[in-house]
């Protein structure tokens, strides 16, 4: 064997070795989980009283909605953490939040989503939730928290409360979506077609900046970067589709086309 022999035996060693961890990395990371899951009869009667999305459907979409519920929480763990109780009716509020934005993506699931984490009121960056200054409604993981999902629950609650524009649980779930790429940057590249991309982003930048010098009625934390925007103006495309519509109608009608909901 001359060296570069010896050289090409030793990189075909290496890219073996990495490649054999990364596929090691990914299989078998969705861990079994027990769920709980209330009856379908009782997860009706919540999605019917609580969720707005879900009385707008016709029966048969209904149906499916319903499944895709079940779905969730048969694979995704609920867990009530720092002191919070957790009802039926909660975990079915997190799941809707999970199956609104991706309803129309029949073969989509959350696979890199394992627990959502209910806290019983806003936390700081420290996960601590009784210190002062604490302002964090909900977030996705990173680091330790890989993989998981964190909501206070007045947040859940609130954003399936009569009129409101925002919803929390909604707004994480969209960060997840954005972040399946790789990257929280307002461009969910798996659900976006590619010749949308260019019309969104200016669509982005263009009301960011309408934003930033005062001149839009959405609120100001959407002008933080371009993954918030994308999870606001979607809190307000689920939560309020007609306001939405007369204000802001080439922001409307883009969402309509990322989300697929003309189908
Ligand atoms: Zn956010």
């Amino acid at each position: 064997m001359d060296g570069q022999e010896v050289l090409m035996l030793i990189l075909i060693f290496v890219i073996g070795d990495v490649l054999i961890y990364f596929v090691w990395k990914n299989v078998g990371n969705k861990r079994v989980v027990t769920p709980i899951i209330p009856e379908e009869g009782s997860i009706r009667e919540v999605l019917l009283d609580r969720v707005r999305f879900f009385k707008n459907l016709k029966p048969a979409q209904q149906d499916v909605f319903l499944k895709r519920v079940v779905y969730f929480l048969h694979t995704t763990k609920i867990s009530a953490e720092k002191g919070s109780v957790i009802t039926d009716e909660h975990r079915v509020l997190v799941a809707a939040s999970a199956t609104i934005p991706l309803f129309h993506f029949e073969t989509w699931s959350y696979e890199y989503l394992d627990e959502v984490l209910i806290y019983p009121g806003t936390f700081n960056e420290k996960y601590n939730t009784q210190e002062a200054n604490r302002n964090i409604l909900g977030m996705v993981g990173d680091g330790v928290m890989h993989r998981k999902m964190i909501l206070s629950l007045p947040a859940l609650l609130s954003g399936f409360s009569k009129n409101s524009d925002s919803n929390t649980a909604i707004h994480e779930f969209v960060h997840l979506i954005d972040k399946a790429d790789g990257e929280v940057d307002g461009v969910p590249e798996y659900l976006i077609p590619k010749e949308l991309i260019q019309p969104w982003m200016e669509e982005m930048e263009q009301t960011i900046s309408e934003i930033r010098r005062n001149k839009s009625d959405i609120r100001d934390y959407e002008a933080t970067n371009n993954g918030e925007f994308l999870a606001v103006v979607s809190e307000y495309f689920f939560q309020k589709p007609k306001m939405l519509k007369a204000d802001h109608p080439e922001l409307y009608e883009l969402l309509d086309e990322i989300y697929c909901a003309k189908k």
